[in-house]
């Protein structure tokens, strides 16, 4: 007898090239079988929806009441069926021990953090007040950068920096380099924010390394990773080859159809689809993940690749293996979405509308193996 059964669902695993309609059990925490007409203590019905591993959404930013960008993460993940919350440097050296204490440890839901490379993190962002936290590299203090991630190697990542011009001010390539020789110290990955130059995309991508990621990698103008004609520009084409991973980061500017039109039409798929949800984002265009989701199966991707990329893509981003799949014996998550066939307007960062005819919607969440959702 299982703790709980999720029955005649969609069960879709991109990690084991799983499609199939079935019964999938969960007992002790974990995924304990996958099969029909399987038993357990509460049993749920979901024919006609899907049923996925736990979503991971790889940029997000969820110190809420720590920092003026945060939202919180529980009723995002109740409306959203998202499991992790990556969160993309909210917090610095300087504050990282308070969202570990009343953010991170209390959250029912799981929060990853990027640890900033800058002393306070995203301390400034808001409509009203915008002050880059990489405009006064005084801020950036790489041993106390080092030390922290050190204090907490169990729940950091890797290391979050912003460059350009409403991040970094004139700093230019500056914060990115610093970053790079923190993280290279650390043995992590950098997560990397780019905005208007400088500094060019060309200098950002020259010192990524394998496994580093490029956040808002979709871009509009300037700064895009396609040209006007729709041809992918050579530096990205090469970053590819190395393996630097590339991250939607939706956001409130940071994400145009057009480019992603041009860049899915040249067969460049980015490696993980993810929100920026902050308290404006939140408010629209990016929302949350299912609704950037739901942009990427409109504009022409299938179900299982959206799957892909919105949970074992962002699992293998972060080193942890163990999430992200609904292997057997893996952590007991599951989203459970339906998808709703209708017209649905789509709006990217610069209000260009994109009119779709399906859209994702939550339909429960299972954590420790046992059924979240409300
Ligand atoms: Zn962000």
């Amino acid at each position: 007898m299982h703790d709980l059964v999720l029955k005649g669902g969609r069960i879709i695993d991109p990690a084991q090239g799983l499609d199939t309609v079935g019964d999938i059990a969960f007992s002790a925490g974990k995924v304990a079988a996958i099969g029909q007409d399987l038993h357990g203590q509460d049993i749920r019905d979901v024919g006609g929806r899907i049923v996925c591993p736990g979503l991971i959404d790889l940029h997000t930013h969820v110190y809420w009441g720590g920092t003026s960008l945060g939202v919180a993460a529980e009723p995002l993940a109740r409306s959203g069926a998202v499991a992790t919350f990556v969160d993309a440097g909210s917090a610095g050296p300087g504050n990282f021990h308070g969202f570990r204490k009343h953010v991170i440890d209390p959250s029912p839901v799981r929060i990853l953090p990027y640890l900033n490379v800058s002393f306070p993190g995203i301390y400034a962002f808001s409509k009203p007040v915008m002050v880059g936290e990489c405009a006064d590299l005084r801020l950036l203090d790489l041993r106390e950068c080092r030390r922290v991630a050190r204090e907490n190697a169990d729940l950091i990542v890797g290391i979050k920096v912003r460059v350009g011009k409403v991040a970094g001010g004139d700093n230019g390539i500056m914060p990115l380099d610093m970053a790079i020789e923190v993280a290279e110290e650390l043995g992590l990955p950098v997560m990397a924010h780019l905005d208007n130059p400088p500094p060019a995309r060309k200098e950002v991508l020259a010192r990524l390394r394998k496994g580093d990621v490029l956040t808002h990698c979709f871009r509009p103008f300037p700064n895009a990773p396609a040209r006007a004609d729709g041809r992918v520009r050579e530096e990205v084409l090469e970053a590819r080859e190395r393996g630097i991973v590339f991250d939607i980061g939706h956001g409130g500017g940071s994400f145009g159809f057009a480019t992603t039109r041009a860049m899915l039409a040249a067969g460049f798929l980015p490696d993980v689809i993810s929100s920026d949800v902050h308290a404006v984002s939140i408010e629209g265009p990016a929302f949350d993940l299912l609704t950037t989701m739901s942009k990427f199966l409109c504009l022409g991707l299938d179900l299982p690749t959206v799957i892909r990329l919105s949970a074992t893509n962002p699992a293998k981003a972060i080193g942890r293996p163990e999430l992200g799949t609904l292997t057997v014996g893996a952590i007991g998550e599951a989203s459970v979405i339906d998808v709703v066939k209708g017209r649905f307007d789509y709006v990217d960062s610069i209000g260009e509308i994109h009119t779709g005819d399906r859209r994702l919607l939550a339909a429960g969440l299972v954590l420790n193996g046992r059924w979240w959702h409300p």
